[in-house]
């Protein structure tokens, strides 16, 4: 057991905290990610023109719309852009943010600790892979032992010999139907999470059903599920009965999609919400008595969502979002137990 060292701690890139030093915190982020995984393309001629062309003012009407079908608009990859994003955060009062970039889509260990660097962010790195079209070649013949050890060896000693080591266990990719890979994944997360006390941040399917199923798998592994992040929550639970089912099970529900704004979900065949939807479930949920199990972020993985392509930026939530919650009748304690609290209860090993 090697929690001993990290218990108490958050461990960002640039090394453990202490969790009050954590301050508010947007739980899943992407500085740098390579999101070409999800590359929907286009049939038409025309619209291969945009497919493969640079954003730019003249195709960002139609990018907005179709994100997943332009390249160019699927990769960060330019750190100092991630710096002048990240530093309207840190302006807008933002401290701490979890990068969830995973193995596979770009994970980058010695970029994210030079923007924290940079910025002054806390960054928390994941670890283990997204989902089965991003796994390597060789998975099938990987052991859920092997991918555990994996995740402990990028906790504890860090990520190949950069030193830099991960703080959360994901996000995990799981698709609707899961893979068996995807399963294993899960599973060997679940392992670790015991070997390291490190928290889980968990990328359901698109399916109502999947988070449950998902959280019963964990529970075969002893994981800790009040240590469980559900990812992107709003686009993958309709049913707000469900939403108490899932939140009694204990897991944090984490609504990681705001500034999403058009109901046109390239991943059809279920809408997007709006920020209206999102604020009416968060305020219900509070009302039902889960304030603490809910957590807030962007997961901004595309350009067409940052400042300088005409996005809302990673200061969004802070800038806007929280004004609109406390006319809605969220009080200011509400809104720092889910940005501040929440985040340091989870992100703190046990
Ligand atoms: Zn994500």
């Amino acid at each position: 057991m090697v929690s001993s060292k990290l218990s108490g701690k958050v461990q960002t890139v640039l090394g453990p905290i202490g969790p009050d030093d954590l301050g508010v915190t947007m739980t899943h982020e992407h500085l740098m990610i390579d999101f070409r995984c999800v590359f929907l393309e286009p049939q038409e001629a025309s619209k291969k023109g945009l497919a493969y062309a640079p954003i730019s003012m003249e195709n960002l009407g139609w990018i907005r719309y179709n994100w997943r079908s332009n390249l160019d608009n699927l990769t960060l990859f330019d750190e100092e852009t991630a710096i002048t994003e990240a530093s309207r955060y840190v302006r807008a009062g933002g401290r701490a943010m979890v990068d969830a970039t995973s193995i596979g889509i770009g994970r980058d260990p010695v970029a994210l600790a030079r923007i924290a660097r940079a910025t002054g962010l806390h960054v928390v790195m994941g670890a283990s892979y997204y989902v089965g079209s991003t796994h390597p070649p060789d998975m099938d013949q990987r052991t859920v032992e092997q991918l555990a050890d994996e995740v402990v060896r990028d906790i504890t000693e860090g990520v190949d010999d950069t030193g830099i080591r991960s703080g959360i266990i994901g996000e995990i990719g799981c698709s609707w139907p899961w893979t068996d890979n995807e399963r294993k994944a899960v599973r060997a997360g679940g392992i670790a999470q015991q070997h390291t006390g490190a928290p889980l941040l968990i990328h359901p399917g698109r399916h109502e059903a999947a988070p449950m199923e998902i959280i019963a798998e964990l529970r075969k592994t002893g994981a800790d599920i009040s240590r469980t992040i559900i990812c992107h929550i709003e686009r993958t639970i309709y049913d707000w009965n469900k939403l108490v089912e899932v939140a009694g099970a204990g897991c944090y529900l984490e609504y990681d999609l705001f500034g999403h704004e058009s109901s046109h979900y390239p991943f059809a065949p279920t809408d997007m919400p709006s920020d209206a939807q999102r604020m009416d479930q968060i305020a219900w949920l509070i009302g039902q008595g889960f304030v603490e199990n809910i957590l807030l972020a962007h997961d901004v993985c595309t350009k067409h969502r940052l400042a300088r392509y005409g996005g809302h930026g990673f200061d969004h939530i802070l800038n806007n979002i929280v004004p609109r919650l406390r006319q809605r009748g969220v009080t200011e304690e509400q809104v720092h137990t889910m940005l501040v609290e929440n985040p340091k209860r989870v992100l703190t090993f046990k």
